[in-house]
């Protein structure tokens, strides 16, 4: 009998891969084990196994397995039901699922290593790159395919490197490294000969001359006591003693060393119990129970302030209570040190957090936890990847501001939105998942009118702080009654100087970064572009210097005009550094900050500018939209918007809504502790619906003046999107593929496909960039749309002058 295995490999190919093991392998093996295979000519992968059955593939010999990576599965059933769920909504591979699911030191790549051959050959029949890539190796023993590159000055080596094994003057090999390091920590124990009380004497007795080594030994009895082991670090600074005294205890046989294995992230501190729920939390609380009951997605529809963070972590007690696990999603977890340290507070050491930021090694310990099922894992916290860990007893999710865009990965595929991805986890597991937001998206709250989801309000702010008083000023006007001071107007610094001179903070909103978003010449008008995308570049002035914001191309502001050589450049438009500048002038006896992408750079960038505000150091903060997320200042009385009509601008059929989202969350930044705050809104246009709607806090009346639109138009929540996007660095290829495409697929969906069209940006980093977009009726079969796109798109990749275009599909492209 024949044994096979089905194995997911880290790449865009949509089918699982069919491998021969023997016997006693296939009885080893099990789902969610990891093994090295070869793939292609060179490449060796780590594949996960999906299958384990007997029967051969028809199209192929399977190989043969190269080695197994785990004792016991790294990824559990659960998991591989996800992914599976992933990879059919989303459009994507199984293997795109992996590679994004696991942290990449779990994804073990071979290194080709070129190593030199035993027989020495004739170096005249080498050509000239041949020789390079010989002589090389008769410096250092061997070299890897990026060395290899390096020395040629090019991409593609195989063929060198195959021609110089045919020629015997090379071989190479593979090699498998794992990239994970445990982090060891080094301790201090007796040497077994002394053990007994009366050598102890007497040790003492030989070290008499040896001041620092004794005191070393006597330190050592000291924290003895404590019955844990002892750190040498601990020791030297008890014993005020060098580690080279240490060592030289060791070499004379009287200490030993020994590493114990530690997590590098583990919190310390001092936990509180949890607070007191308000009357209308405790409602808000049972209801969330009732509605659990009867529906296992529920939306919390909590204004700012109304302390939804402490209903959340009653529910979270009461799921850890049960032995469940309990997973908290944050849209982006940088910016949310605040409730970290709140959970922190509550749950110490259950916690473990997340994300991006951190190493690769501390994400495979957080991985390993939750997989163990450890007691510090039992409440993970964490941005959207964190929906992929291996939880195997799921008994709460929570989604905190759920209409965050950023839940939704745009790049690379799987395109997914954790929010959904995570109510489909929830339903794996039989678990409960609550959505919380002051400013639902207008799905979620679709999904709740339509009693999909249940429902949940919290409508007072904690301590009845009424929400912050909202005024628009019109700058027209005020520009005509010249009444503006650079971008403020009389009545903005008004309030900003009330603020300030009560001792109370100021936050000021602008949704640029950078100094001024565009250079015009006055002369030609003519302005500076990126050479590499179709973008006009964004003027630095505190470096003077001029950048992409889509590649990040820079270079030093020109003195004159790149196209008729006048020397009048001309900023226009503004952003957060500009703004920042303008108050320091304004207001040069206060401390002003900013935080945008630019300054918060590195791994505790937020953190600072955030602690000190808190700590009341900085006193106007000026930023981008990340001042809208979730954070809690208890001292801010005024909040500023300085330009809401870019916002409201913006070309896409969920502007208003996003536009609504985000001025409300940042006034909710306003007033959080004591007495109403205030809010001053700059506009063009304060009759526009959606200023309104605003300042007047109506959330149902934007939601349904929305939803009419959406109804109108053709758009989400009653028709589904799905996007196509082309890219290429060929302009003409990308133009008659998106042509071709657009044809075969009206063929499909007539008047539900719209475009093709260039997005606003048209070209990134030298790509050309064209869209399509399907809508999908609320009856039409989404399995069906697929599926017929799915064929449409093997036709089209084999067509041999479209194959090297890229095709991405984005499926709720939203
Ligand atoms: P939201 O997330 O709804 O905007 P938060 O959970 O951040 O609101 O709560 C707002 C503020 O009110 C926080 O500083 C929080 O500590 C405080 N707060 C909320 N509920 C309570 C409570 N029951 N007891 C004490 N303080 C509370
Ligand atoms: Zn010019
Ligand atoms: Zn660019």
């Amino acid at each position: 009998m024949q044994h096979f295995i089905d194995l997911i490999l880290p790449i865009p190919i949509q089918k699982t891969f069919t491998y021969s093991v023997t016997e006693d392998e296939a009885n080893f093996l099990k789902k969610g084990m990891r093994v090295a295979v070869s793939f292609g000519k060179t490449k060796m992968y780590t594949g996960l196994v999906f299958n384990i059955h007997q029967m051969a593939p028809t199209l192929y010999d399977a190989k043969e397995i190269h080695q197994i990576l785990d004792e016991e599965p790294l990824v559990n059933e659960q998991q591989l039901q996800h992914w599976s769920w992933i990879s059919d909504y989303y459009m994507c591979s199984l293997g795109e699922v992996y590679r994004a699911s696991l942290p990449s030191a779990f994804l073990l790549e071979s290194e080709t290593i070129i190593i030199k051959s035993d027989v020495p050959i004739d170096e005249s029949i080498l050509l000239d790159d041949e020789f390079l890539v010989y002589e090389a190796l008769q410096h250092q023993s061997q070299l890897t395919l990026h060395q290899v590159a390096a020395i040629l000055g090019k991409k593609k080596v195989m063929p060198i490197v195959n021609t110089l094994i045919q020629k015997s003057a090379i071989s190479i090999q593979e090699e498998i490294y794992e990239q994970y390091k445990p982090k060891l920590v080094k301790y201090v124990r007796l040497h077994p000969d002394y053990s007994s009380d009366a050598s102890l004497e007497k040790l003492l007795e030989t070290l008499s001359k040896a001041k620092k080594q004794r005191e070393a030994v006597l330190g050592f009895f000291q924290l003895l006591s404590s019955k844990k082991p002892i750190k040498a670090k601990d020791l030297e600074v008890k014993a005020a003693v060098s580690s080279s005294v240490l060592k030289s205890l060791v070499d004379k046989n009287i200490f030993e060393f020994y590493e114990i294995q530690i997590d590098r992230i583990s919190f310390v501190g001092d936990t509180n119990d949890l607070k007191q729920l308000n009357e209308f939390q405790q409602v808000a609380l049972q209801e969330i129970k009732d509605s659990f009951q009867k529906k296992d997605v529920t939306l919390l529809h909590g204004i700012t302030s109304s302390g939804k963070t402490e209903v959340y972590t009653k529910l979270i007690q009461e799921v850890l209570d049960t032995g469940k696990q309990v997973l908290f999603l944050l849209p982006e977890i940088a910016l949310t040190t605040q409730i970290i340290t709140r959970l922190q507070v509550y749950f110490g050491d259950q916690i473990s957090v997340f994300h991006s930021k951190y190493s690769i090694n501390e994400r495979v310990e957080v991985w390993k936890n939750v997989l163990e099922n450890k007691s510090k894992a039992r409440i993970i916290l964490g941005a959207r990847s964190s929906i992929f860990l291996p939880f195997s007893n799921l008994g709460l999710i929570v989604v905190d501001e759920e209409h965050e865009t950023s839940y939704k990965q745009f790049e690379p595929s799987p395109r997914y939105n954790a929010r959904d991805a995570a109510i489909v986890l929830a339903k794996i597991h039989k678990s409960k998942i609550l959505l919380g937001s002051a400013t639902p998206s207008l799905e979620t709250s679709f999904n709740a009118a339509q009693n999909k989801y249940g429902l949940v309000p919290l409508n007072r702010r904690h301590g009845n702080v009424q929400l912050p008083k909202i005024e628009l000023i019109d700058i027209k006007e005020k520009q005509r009654k010249k009444e503006m001071k650079g971008h403020f107007s009389d009545r903005m610094l008004l309030l900003i100087q009330e603020a300030l001179e009560a001792k109370e903070q100021v936050i000021l909103f602008q949704n640029r970064r950078g100094y001024s978003p565009v250079v015009e010449c006055k002369t030609c008008g003519v302005s500076p572009e990126c050479p590499n995308c179709d973008v006009t570049l964004t003027f630095h002035k505190f470096k003077h210097e001029l950048r992409c914001h889509y590649c990040n191309y820079q270079r030093a502001m020109p003195n004159s005009c790149g196209a008729c050589g006048s020397n009048t450049l001309d900023t226009k438009g503004f952003g957060t550094e500009q703004i920042e500048m303008e108050l320091k002038t304004l207001f040069p006896d206060y401390t002003i900050g900013r935080m945008d992408l630019d300054t918060t750079r590195g791994k505790h960038g937020y953190q600072k500018i955030i602690g000190a505000f808190e700590a009341r150091e900085i006193d106007v903060l000026v930023g981008t939209q990340m001042l809208s997320k979730g954070l809690d200042f208890e001292n801010v009385s005024l909040v500023g918007i300085l330009n809401a009509d870019s916002m409201l601008n913006f070309p896409d059929f969920r502007a208003h809504e996003r536009a609504y989202q985000m001025m409300v969350q940042v006034s909710g930044r306003a007033g959080r502790s004591k007495k109403q705050g205030n809010v001053a809104i700059q506009t063009f246009n304060p009759n526009h619906q959606i200023l309104q709607q605003v300042s007047t806090t109506s959330y149902l009346a934007m939601y349904k003046e929305q939803l009419q639109e959406r109804w109108q138009y053709k758009y989400p929540p009653y028709f589904r999107l799905i996007k196509i996007t082309l890219k290429h660095r060929d302009y003409n290829k990308v133009d008659s593929g998106i042509d071709w495409l657009a044809k075969a697929l009206q063929q499909s969906f007539g008047e539900f496909v719209l475009g093709p069209s260039a997005p606003a940006v048209s070209r990134i980093r030298n790509q050309y960039i064209k869209n399509l977009v399907i809508k999908i009726p609320p009856k039409q079969s989404l399995a069906n749309t697929k599926n017929q796109i799915l064929k449409i798109r093997n036709t089209f990749e084999a067509v041999k002058d479209y194959r090297p275009i890229r095709f991405i599909i984005d499926v709720d492209a939203y």
